[in-house]
């Protein structure tokens, strides 16, 4: 087997893990050691046996993602690109307080993980599709993303959104395997209602993943009140039309005892009428979920704005008008605040420059 086939040890359950190491209680010490202690090779655990250590070492790989680029200072937002074992480039964002974020409060941190290589999804106002689609992340590849954040900017993570790169609901079976990991006591800890995970609206997988027990919270990225809004903007919206998805909220909603969000982000003259509000507003309510307004962030090559600050107020006043729940991103300075998948389309343009340049 080469090392590449290798499944990490960082992307099995605590069952599989006290399976693969007897008797059973060391399965528990290796997740320690990997989530409380946080090592980095097999080597480190010293309290296991020798051979076991090498037993190991030589069944799983123990991969680790390296930083090659941070933006971003202190108490702003933060992105960090990560270089992956087979050289594909990731990133995530730390985004400190904010009262707007999903389940976060005033000190919580969030992290916002990327969980695919690309996307496949094509959205037309989105980085993280212009480049097509490369691979799923592993579940240890999502969880590292985590413990590198943290090792690296030394604050705690109590927040998680799974709106990086790459839609998480066509990985379905490595995010929950990661989200697991990610929320258990033996794991890293982290709650299951500080777990958002966000899709563009794969309405089967929606379905399947309210079956599964777990508490997360779920985000539609909706960005269309009409189909022939998202139809235009979201390719997903051919194969599942807006009532397909609204029942398939409905069902989520009832299988969990938590809010849904909408993400809307606000693209002038394309999303942000009032007649768009209203029938927004008429969605909410029928699954009663939140709406988050998000103004647009330009992406370099694509033709699409945010409205006028006017616009937007509007749009907000709309929505509470129809007594919706509804938030809109205000905040300023939004050089690196720029959606998943900027950062990383801005270095691989760079990376071939330069290679275009030396050729
Ligand atoms: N694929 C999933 C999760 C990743 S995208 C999804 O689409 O939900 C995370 C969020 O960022 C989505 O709501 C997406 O629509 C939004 N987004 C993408 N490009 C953006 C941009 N340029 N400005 C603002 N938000 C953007
Ligand atoms: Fe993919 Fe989400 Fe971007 Fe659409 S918005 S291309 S689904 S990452």
């Amino acid at each position: 087997m080469t090392k590449a086939q290798k499944i990490d040890i960082k992307s099995l359950q605590i069952d599989e893990l006290r399976a693969i190491a007897q008797p059973a209680y060391r399965g528990g010490q290796i997740a320690d050691w990997l989530y409380k202690k946080r090592a980095s090779a097999f080597e480190e655990m010293t309290d296991l046996p020798a051979n076991l250590r090498a037993d190991l070492a030589e069944k799983f790989s123990f991969g680790k993602i390296d930083i090659v680029r941070v933006l971003g200072s202190r108490d702003t937002t933060r992105k960090f690109l990560f270089r992956l074992n087979d050289g594909n480039l990731i990133e995530s964002v730390l985004i400190p307080a904010s009262p707007a974020l999903y389940g976060s409060r005033s000190d919580r941190r969030t992290i916002c993980v990327s969980t695919q290589v690309g996307c496949a999804y094509g959205c037309k106002f989105c980085a993280s599709g212009l480049e097509g689609f490369s691979r799923n992340l592993a579940p240890n590849e999502i969880v590292d993303q985590l413990i590198a954040v943290e090792r690296e900017s030394g604050e705690k993570i109590d927040n998680v959104v799974f709106m990086g790169m790459g839609e998480p609901l066509a990985n379905i079976d490595n995010v929950t395997r990661a989200i697991r990991i990610i929320n258990a006591p033996w794991g890293l800890g982290i709650g299951a209602r500080r777990i958002t995970v966000s899709t563009s609206g794969l309405v089967p997988q929606i379905r399947q993943l309210a079956d599964e027990p777990l508490q997360i919270r779920l985000a539609i990225s909706l960005h269309g009140a009409t189909d022939d809004v998202r139809d235009r903007i979201m390719p997903i919206n051919k194969r599942y039309k807006i009532d397909m998805l609204m029942s398939a909220c409905e069902y989520y909603a009832s299988r969990k005892k938590q809010w849904l969000t909408f993400e809307y982000i606000l693209i002038a003259g394309v999303n942000d009428s009032d007649e768009q509000a209203h029938l927004l507003a008429k969605h909410a309510r029928r699954v009663s979920a939140k709406v988050n307004l998000i103004p647009y962030n330009t992406v370099a090559g694509l033709p699409w704005s945010r409205p006028t600050q006017d616009r937007q107020e509007q749009f907000l006043s709309i929505l509470h008008g129809h007594d919706v729940a509804a938030t809109l991103r205000r905040e300023k300075g939004h050089d690196i605040d720029a959606a998943c998948g900027q950062l990383r389309l801005q270095t691989q343009r760079e990376l071939q420059a330069k290679t275009f340049a030396r050729a």
